[in-house]
Formats: structure tokens, C-alpha cells, sequence
């Protein structure tokens, strides 16, 4: 059944799907396609800004950003692709990777899980159900569970080590927005609690409210539209940043993010997601989503306005919008040119 606001509505009637070449079209193309996105989407009003967490209900709902980062280190943007906001869900995708970076694959699949539970983002009742196991990396028990493995020998050199590695992903220095980390610690009891459920069931060993305290830090960084596209084109470009050259994680640990992404990235939405976009991606509660096409780039947008699973409205249209004109649905393919004798 349809949800209420209409799930995922990529709004793209009558926009020519392009196949995968595996490479992107030339950067006037890509220029003139990040223009028509924000031109066509623009007008769309629908959904709300999420108020659950005090200061976030202050956001100027009418911003609308749109960057593409391209392996080749090029970037386009439109709108108020520089709008700083704070990362929220966003910084679970980031960290999970370098987590697996530091404790290999098994480790972290073994402790945290990749599949979708299927409920919503801070649900309790997805870990009972699952035996105290969080079962997914991308809402707020697997990623409370994913921090807490964060190497380090105090939760400040823990905060350090997170900190320092999401800003190598967006190739600048990321700080920290006190205002939001304040309003959201007066505002977290609930993942607090998941946190100490989490760690009744053996799920985390360290500190549970430190624990917590970390993670409320991650979702504080500040960035922008044009930050999280070179933050997800480092995870397409196989863990090298395209801007910087720098080697933030390996190729292996961009695989294993990304399919963790497809499957979980959209909340309960990501098969529909999935379905109607055909890219891995991961969206926050203050609008920001990153799109990720592996091998050719990354899609950053920020709205505020949220559809009821807490998908940016304007965000989840210009994606869809550009993965279908840009020729990024990783599930899109056409016949091949008739075959001769010899290849038959
Ligand atoms: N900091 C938010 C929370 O824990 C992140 C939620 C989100 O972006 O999905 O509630």
C-alpha cells in the first residue's frame, strides 16, 4: 500500500531514461541537467521541515541545493548548493565505512548487521524483535552500535578520529555545530535508551551515554549539498577523494558501504528508493540526501522539507531527476547493437 504523502513519487513522467555508458555525458550536459533539476523542482512545496529536534524546526525551508561531484574532481551545482546544515543521518554512511575500514568486513557485519529492519529510523522495538542485534547500519541503533567501535582509547580521541576522517571525505575540515549538538542532547533520550538496550544485549561495550554523546557529535557536523556529493563521490571513486587525491578508505570498503546503502540508505522506503532511482543513498532528517553512482560520481542535494519517512521532497525529485537523465540508474541497460556471426 501506498504510503499517505505518496512514498517515493520520482516525478519524471515523460523524462528520456539514458543508459549507462559508464562514463558521465560531457560537463555541459551535466551543467545544463543540475540546472533543470533545481528550475523543475523549485516550485514543489509539499512535506514539512522536521521539528522533533527543537532547532532543527528553525530551518529556512525554502533552501534548495543541488551539487554533482564527478570522480574527475569536477563539480557543478545549483541553488544554495553552499547552505551549511547539520549532517544528521547522513555522517551513519561515513562512519560505517570507516569502520569497516579499520575492522574489516567481517567484524562489522558480524556486530552490526546490513539488512533493513523495515520500521522506522529510532525504532525499539526493531531490536527486540531481532534478539538485541540491530540488523541495520543506517538507523540509529546500527549506527550507535557502529560508533561504538570507533577505535580510540578515550570518546574524545574517538570524536577526534570520526571528525578528522568524514572531513578527509569532504576535503575540508568539518566542525562541529554546537547549537544543534545542544538541542539535540536535551532533545535524545530515546537514543540513549536504544543505546543502553543495545548494550544490555552485549551490542556495546563501552560507555552507552558517551557512546551516544559521540554519535549526537557526528550528526552536528556542519556541511553543504556541495560537501556530502564529494564526501559520496570518494565513495565512488573507490575510496579515493576526486578533489583532494587522497586515499580515504579502500575499494573494498566502498563496495560493501554502497550495497549496505541500496538496501538501507532510505529509511523503510529504500526498496522504493531503489526501485524508482536505481542508486545507493542515504538522506538525514534535516533534508540533505547523497546519491551515489559508482565509478562515475556522486548527486549531494539539500531541502528541508521532509515527506513522512523523513525523505528531503524536493531532494528525493532531483535525484531521480538526475539519475535518469544523467544515465545513473545502475539497473537501467538496453540491447545490445545486433551481434555479428562471430560474437552470436
Ligand atoms: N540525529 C538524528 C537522530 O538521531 C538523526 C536522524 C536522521 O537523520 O535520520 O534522531
Amino acid at each position: 500500500m501506498r504510503e499517505p504523502d505518496g512514498g517515493v513519487e520520482p516525478d519524471v513522467d515523460g523524462v528520456e531514461q539514458a543508459v549507462s555508458t559508464g562514463l558521465l555525458p560531457g560537463w555541459d550536459e551535466v551543467e545544463q541537467h543540475v540546472g533543470d533539476a533545481l528550475e523543475r523542482y523549485l516550485p514543489r512545496t509539499s512535506g514539512a521541515v522536521a521539528d522533533y529536534i527543537p532547532v532543527l524546526a528553525a530551518a529556512d525551508p525554502e533552501l534548495f541545493g543541488i551539487a554533482v561531484a564527478e570522480v574527475s574532481g569536477a563539480l557543478h551545482s545549483a541553488g544554495d548548493a553552499e547552505a551549511g546544515f547539520s549532517i544528521q543521518s547522513i555522517a551513519k554512511a561515513f562512519v560505517y565505512a570507516m569502520v569497516c575500514d579499520e575492522l574489516g568486513h567481517d567484524t562489522v557485519r558480524e556486530r552490526v548487521g546490513v539488512n533493513n529492519t523495515g520500521l522506522s529510523f529510532n525504532s525499539v522495538i526493531a531490536i527486540e524483535l531481532n534478539n538485541g542485534h540491530p540488523m541495520n547500519p543506517m538507523v540509529n541503533a546500527g549506527a550507535l552500535a557502529t560508533t561504538a567501535l570507533v577505535p580510540g582509547a578515550t570518546p574524545a580521541e574517538q570524536w577526534e578520529r570520526i571528525r578528522t576522517r568524514l572531513s578527509a571525505f569532504a576535503g575540508r575540515q568539518l566542525e562541529l555545530d554546537g547549537q544543534v549538538y545542544h538541542s539535540e542532547m536535551l532533545s535524545n533520550q530515546r537514543n540513549k535508551a536504544i543505546a543502553r538496550l543495545l548494550e544490555s544485549y552485549g551490542r556495546i561495550d563501552r560507555d552507552p551515554l558517551e557512546i551516544t554523546d559521540i554519535y549526537t557529535r557526528q550528526c552536528s557536523l556542519t556541511v553543504t549539498a556541495r560537501d556530502i556529493a564529494v564526501m559520496g563521490a570518494t565513495l565512488a571513486d573507490g575510496g579515493v577523494n576526486p578533489v583532494t587525491g587522497v586515499r580515504v578508505v579502500s575499494p573494498q570498503v566502498c563496495r560493501d558501504t554502497l550495497s549496505v546503502l541500496a538496501a538501507t540508505g532510505m529509511y523503510e522506503r529504500s526498496g522504493e528508493w531503489l526501485f524508482e532511482i536505481g542508486l545507493p543513498a542515504k538522506s538525514g532528517v534535516s533534508g540533505g540526501i547523497v546519491a551515489i553512482a559508482p565509478g562515475k560520481g556522486a548527486i549531494g542535494t539539500f531541502s528541508p522539507r521532509l515527506d513522512s519517512a523523513g525523505n528531503s521532497v524536493r531532494g528525493q525529485r532531483a535525484t531521480a531527476y538526475l539519475s535518469r537523465t544523467l544515465g545513473l540508474n545502475l539497473f537501467a541497460s538496453a540491447a545490445r547493437p545486433p551481434r555479428t556471426e562471430s560474437h552470436r
